[in-house]
């Protein structure tokens, strides 16, 4: 399914669709307790996608333990679905990702991720949704 088109939708829309958990993270920027998320520990294959707006966004391949309760990726499904933002909140200097359809937040980047490129996309559960792969014949 090719789906480039944005997004753009007013809050208040947002507010009204959401699960109050999942507003506070994805259109407002939270961050949920670490541990907390159902898909933390998921080892299941498949594809993981916007909890806002339903684009695919991440893949089991790419999922590993990094310990630090949230799941975390070594990269995104693919360049593009993503976008990457600086964000100088709480006294910090840290990569922002975001929905690159929606723009709806999901977690930060790290740099210290087991890859060949070192990075750790540290996503919250809440900001996502998971599709298992169809069973493959
Ligand atoms: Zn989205």
């Amino acid at each position: 399914m090719e789906s480039t088109e944005k997004i753009e939708k007013p809050e208040s829309e947002w507010r009204a669709e959401l699960d109050p958990n999942r507003y506070a993270v994805l259109r407002q920027g939270a961050t949920e307790p670490a541990f907390s998320g159902k898909l933390y520990r998921n080892k299941a294959d498949g594809t993981y996608t916007c909890g806002a707006c339903g684009a695919e966004l991440f893949r089991s391949d790419e999922k590993y333990e990094s310990g630090s309760g949230w799941p975390s990726f070594t990269a995104p499904l693919a360049a593009g679905t993503v976008e990457l933002i600086e964000d100088r909140s709480h006294g910090m200097i840290r990569t922002e990702v975001r929905c690159a359809r929606c723009h709806s937040h999901l977690g930060h980047v790290f740099d210290d991720g087991p890859g060949p490129a070192g990075e750790r996309y540290c996503i919250n559960s809440l900001a996502l949704d998971f599709a298992p792969e169809a069973d493959k014949a």
